[in-house]
């Protein structure tokens, strides 16, 4: 099973990256934050408790987060491996996602860090719409889409998210940098960690990180 963990502070262009990655290796992508926002639409009751952490731009809790994230990776199309996008946010999430691994005998193969300064973060933040149907983002400016308001991938309308509003976006900042720090160093550890400058363009960030797990020994499909 080869596990990748794509690790960045919001807005870093994990989300832009994951599907890149995923194509590269034939694996699907699990976005925590989309299956939240997913949850929060279909009014389930993990999505009704989330949202309150999630409007306030705080993590929703290890416990909740855990089991959402162990329910997706047990699912059939995970079986060779996946691009972990928004998991582990915590030491505590990374230590739960190493436990589950091993018990299948199996661990993280490359933590993959784009690194992008805070001030670039905030203006990512504030100009990016996503797609309703599958989370694809975009920005007005730096990487608006072929046709206004419409996901040049699945055709669906482009939306803002709540919590990419100014106040937000500080509050989300303040609350994840310092776990982020935590996670990074529990991969560096761990030996796995690789770190991509996620302030070029796209394509190069792209094959930037399609090197680095090349050369962390991830098998690159085709
Ligand atoms: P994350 O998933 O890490 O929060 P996203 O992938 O959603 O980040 O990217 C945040 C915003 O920055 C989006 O509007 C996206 O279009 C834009 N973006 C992503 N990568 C780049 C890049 N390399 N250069 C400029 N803008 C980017
Ligand atoms: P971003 O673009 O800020 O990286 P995501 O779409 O990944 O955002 O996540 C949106 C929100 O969902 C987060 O602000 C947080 O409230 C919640 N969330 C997503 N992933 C996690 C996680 N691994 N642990 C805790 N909360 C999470």
């Amino acid at each position: 099973m080869n596990v990748v963990v794509l690790l960045g502070a919001p807005g870093a262009g994990k989300g832009t990256q994951a599907p890149l990655l995923a194509a590269r290796l034939g694996v699907p992508v699990i976005a925590t934050g989309d299956l939240f926002r997913a949850a929060v639409r279909d009014g389930t009751p993990l999505g009704v408790e989330a949202r309150r952490y999630m409007d306030a731009g705080q993590l929703v809790p290890d416990e909740i987060t855990v089991k959402l994230l162990l329910e997706r990776l047990a699912r059939p199309d995970a079986a060779a491996g996946v691009i972990l996008d928004g998991f582990p946010r915590t030491a505590g999430q990374a230590e739960a996602l190493d436990a589950a691994l091993a018990e299948r005998g199996t661990r993280v193969g490359a933590a993959l860090l784009v690194d992008v300064p805070a001030d670039e973060l905030v203006r990512r933040l504030s100009g990016r719409w996503i797609c309703r149907a599958a989370g694809h983002p975009y920005h007005e400016v730096s990487s608006p889409p072929r046709a206004a308001g419409v996901c040049d991938l699945d055709g669906s309308e482009l939306y803002q998210r709540t919590d990419d509003q100014p106040a937000t976006i500080r509050a989300r900042m303040d609350q994840q940098l310092g776990a982020l720090s935590q996670v990074i160093e529990h991969y560096r550890a761990s030996g796995v960690l690789r770190t991509v400058d996620g302030l070029q363009p796209i394509e190069v960030v792209s094959n930037a990180l399609g090197a680095e797990l090349a050369a962390a020994g991830v098998v690159v499909a085709g």
